[in-house]
């Protein structure tokens, strides 16, 4: 069993798995039209840490985690600094799908840089609309919804439970609360859209019994992660800020539909901050692991290593100042580790099995990552035991925290495959002596951290700080 804070209980709460075999867990995922910042990175890995514990304690785990590639990216499209971003990548012109692929892409590209390990499903809101419907369907059925001139809109009034979860209980909300143009159609101020009619010149939209339009932004969770998971899983999670209105909206959508309560625990992890506030697109205080390696931060694990430092329900100010300080103690590990390995064990080590106690209580205590962090220092410093238990300890704890301590602390950090791909288009670039197109290219490889020297064997990428950016 494994503790943590469940918002809804709001205290620590033992979670295992209802059927006592594998811990089904939905995990609130990127929206694709952007790269994802080291905000939204720190709540995956906060998912990724409670999956590594179950499995560290010997249980499975059955992770999904969606795509949010409709319902909540066309207005941000339209924004003027996103335009911008888009220009720099090379990719205006495209459309919204070749946009959500991209940027699919590079997020699960920051999966496996941050050694999060991968979902068995990733799940595309463009791919469950038919699911979202008929759970639509379901809810006027019910009584829980109704339609106006091809919207249809949640009836909070009809679900006695609205606010569990965040406290934002009907009584309390004020009219203005979603901060949107009063709808003349919506019987009450805080009924959230299901469905929404499309309008002239909404680019994506789907045929339904209500006219052509497209998914609310909470529909999708709901219809997914029952779809894949069924009418009741163990643990859902998110960054606090999708408590309300998303999983408040997409409780009052499941339970509704279903008659029964549907996610057993809910988890949440705080926010990223930057310069004191919240890391945010619109913010403009964002960083993303190809800003970092721009800057010459190209190892994400040190980011991971950042994060493990303070603990997922606390928040945490970025600065670059701690992300040196982790490279640094990562480096050293990394070193001491190599020149401990394979050493012999001091045999029987009763030291060895009480560290051992001692980390799989901290991580079962509501994944207390900095206490284990200073675990893994004073395992280090400790004279009781010899260097092979270091070796094997620390190797051991890496399958939670994930830091690849055994590699080769002087070998750079792997060249992404997106990097790859690059080089590879810049060489045929060069070929069709397209200058231009091969400069633009080497341009982009700069910004993901990585260098190219043309030998007369061919490009050779090396990981490094562009001289050429800031
Ligand atoms: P989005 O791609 O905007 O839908 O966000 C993906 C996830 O990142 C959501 O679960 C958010 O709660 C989370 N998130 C957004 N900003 C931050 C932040 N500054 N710190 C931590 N998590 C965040
Ligand atoms: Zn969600």
């Amino acid at each position: 069993m494994i503790a943590v804070y469940d918002t809804m209980a709001r205290a620590v709460t033992g979670v295992r798995p209802a059927d006592a075999r594998t811990l089904t867990m939905y995990t609130c995922g990127p929206t694709v039209y952007r790269y994802a910042h080291i905000g939204n990175l720190r709540t995956f890995l906060m998912a990724d840490l409670v999956r590594r514990a179950f499995e560290y304690a010997g249980v499975e785990v059955r992770q999904v985690q969606n795509i949010t590639d409709v319902g909540h990216m066309t207005d941000e499209l339209f924004d003027r600094g996103e335009d911008k971003m888009l220009v720099a990548a090379g990719i205006e012109n495209r459309s919204p799908k070749e946009i959500a692929d991209y940027y699919t892409a590079a997020f699960l590209e920051d999966v496996r840089a941050m050694n999060i390990r991968p979902a068995a499903d990733y799940p595309r809101a463009s791919e469950y609309v038919p699911q979202m419907i008929k759970l639509v369907a379901r809810l006027l059925e019910r009584g829980h919804a109704y339609e106006r001139d091809g919207t249809v809109y949640f009836d909070v009034r009809s679900f006695p439970g609205y606010g569990r979860l965040s406290g934002n209980t009907i009584d309390r909300l004020r009219p203005d609360h979603r901060k949107e143009i009063a709808d003349p159609n919506k019987r009450h101020h805080a009924d959230f859209v299901l469905w929404m009619r499309a309008g002239p010149d909404r680019a994506i939209r789907f045929p339904s019994p209500w006219g052509e339009g497209y998914p609310g932004w909470h529909i999708e969770c709901s219809a997914m992660s029952m779809a894949l998971l069924g009418e009741s899983f163990d643990l859902h999670t998110g960054g606090v800020d999708n408590i309300f209105p998303h999983h408040e909206d997409e409780i009052a959508q499941s339970e509704g539909a279903t008659g029964h309560r549907v996610v057993r625990h809910w988890l949440h992890g705080e926010h990223l901050l930057a310069e004191g506030r919240k890391m945010s697109k619109s913010a403009g205080n964002f960083y993303d692991l190809r800003d970092l390696a721009a800057r010459g931060h190209g190892e994400p694990l040190a980011v991971r290593l950042l994060f493990l430092q303070c603990r997922y329900r606390a928040q945490m100010n970025f600065t670059m100042d701690a992300l040196g300080a982790a490279e640094r103690a990562l480096t050293r590990w990394r070193r001491l580790v190599a020149g401990w390995t394979g050493a012999p064990l001091a045999s029987p080590s009763h030291a060895a099995a009480a560290y051992e106690d001692r980390f799989r209580a901290l991580i079962a205590g509501d994944l207390d990552t900095p206490a284990t962090i200073a675990l893994v220092s004073e395992v280090v410093a400790s004279a009781d035991l010899g260097p092979g238990d270091k070796a094997a300890l620390l190797a051991r704890w890496d399958a939670v925290l994930g830091l690849d301590l055994a590699r080769d602390a002087d070998a750079s950090p792997p060249i992404p495959a997106e990097a790859l791909e690059l080089v590879a288009r810049r060489e045929e670039a060069r070929l069709r002596r397209d200058w231009a197109e091969a400069d633009g290219i080497r341009r982009r490889l700069a910004e993901l951290g990585v260098q190219v020297e043309d030998t007369p064997e061919g490009p050779k990428p090396r990981r490094g700080a562009a001289p050429t950016t800031a």
